[in-house]
């Protein structure tokens, strides 16, 4: 079978493979959709080298094999698997650090979601990782539900009060998923922040009341033009760019906070932390997701609280990969879905 592994630094291959074989309490799942996330883009630049090399993880598909024992699961059913399950009882998991579980990294997708089949662990099917998809939903939609979980977790771990003036700072898929929830969560004003024309109209077709390119409106002054002059309650970075952080610091009112929810370049480095303390501005960064956030992300999906069918800008096949990377880099793309 086909699958993309990546062997060092920008080298991606579409190798074949042999099909893995489920041992008792995993399943195999034939992939129909799998997205490309930004975090895939940084670990094929090699930028972003914490978690394992591993390529795909928002993926869906059909049940292919059922291993022994593995309870709840037939052949044919349609299911989200989610990459990384944590274990729900240690300290950090017991503490709300679930993403940072020891177990939770060590399992995923074999060899990975970018692949005709994959193999879902026994762990990740054993702890609740693996959710049956509602018949009206759409493999393409199902897809979403891995980056979606992770844009309810960052909310969760922000708080947005009620009425809250919020700053999202990129608007690839994961900022206008963050601009969708805040709606859907009573968020005042929502404003976007991203230099692509081609992304700040879907944020505005989206439901953001502002959006503004870095490239031509300085927008620490536009946010505070639109809050009264104090500034967003919170500013959530949607990407990877350093500059983005400090646009977001600076934007936020007295007492706001920061989320970091795009991951920076290996090595970036913060300035005029002083700042934050005379001006007692929070930063608080989340990263992954787990089944308490999936869950609800698949709910949001299917009850259309979320559009997500509208972001899929391009959808390619897993034997043209190479073209998928090359599509998502592009400033008039949003979602790259990858179908078999
Ligand atoms: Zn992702
Ligand atoms: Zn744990």
């Amino acid at each position: 079978m086909r699958t993309v592994l990546l062997e060092g630094r920008g080298k991606v291959f579409i190798r074949d493979v042999s099909t893995p074989s489920p041992e008792p309490g995993d399943l195999l799942v034939e992939m129909r959709a799998c997205g490309l996330c930004g975090s895939d883009l940084e670990k094929i630049q090699g930028v972003y080298t914490a978690a394992p090399p591993i390529l795909g993880h928002e993926a869906v598909g059909v049940i292919a094999e059922v291993g022994q024992g593995a309870e709840g699961f037939e052949v044919g059913d349609r299911v989200f698997p989610h990459h990384h399950v944590p274990c729900y009882e240690c300290v950090y998991c017991r503490r709300g650090s679930q993403t940072m579980c020891p177990e939770y990294r060590r399992w995923h997708l074999d060899p990975g979601g970018f692949s005709e089949c994959f193999r879902v662990p026994r762990w990740n099917v054993s702890h609740g990782g693996v959710l049956i998809l509602p018949e009206t939903m759409s493999f393409q939609e199902g897809s979403f539900i891995e980056p979606l979980a992770c844009c309810i977790r960052a909310l969760d771990r922000l708080g947005v009060p009620e009425g809250s003036d919020v700053l999202i700072v990129g608007a690839g898929p994961m900022g206008l998923l963050l601009l969708q929830l805040l709606g859907h969560w009573g968020a005042g004003q929502v404003m976007v922040s991203e230099v692509s024309p081609y992304r700040l109209e879907a944020a505005t077709r989206l439901g953001a009341q502002a959006a503004v390119n870095p490239l031509e409106v300085d927008v620490t002054q536009e946010v505070r033009r639109l809050t009264d002059r104090r500034g967003a309650d919170l500013a959530i970075v949607a990407s990877g760019s350093p500059k983005a952080l400090s646009q977001a610091i600076h934007s936020v009112r007295r007492g706001g906070k920061v989320g970091l929810v795009g991951i920076p370049d290996e090595g970036s480095s913060l300035s005029g932390v002083s700042d934050l303390v005379t001006r007692e501005i929070s930063l608080i960064s989340s990263n992954a997701a787990t089944e308490m956030e999936t869950r609800r992300a698949l709910e949001l999906i299917s009850e259309g609280v979320v559009d997500v069918q509208s972001m899929v800008t391009h959808r390619v096949h897993l034997k043209e990969f190479p073209k998928a990377i090359e599509l998502a880099r592009k400033a008039e793309s949003i979602k790259v879905v990858v179908v078999p």
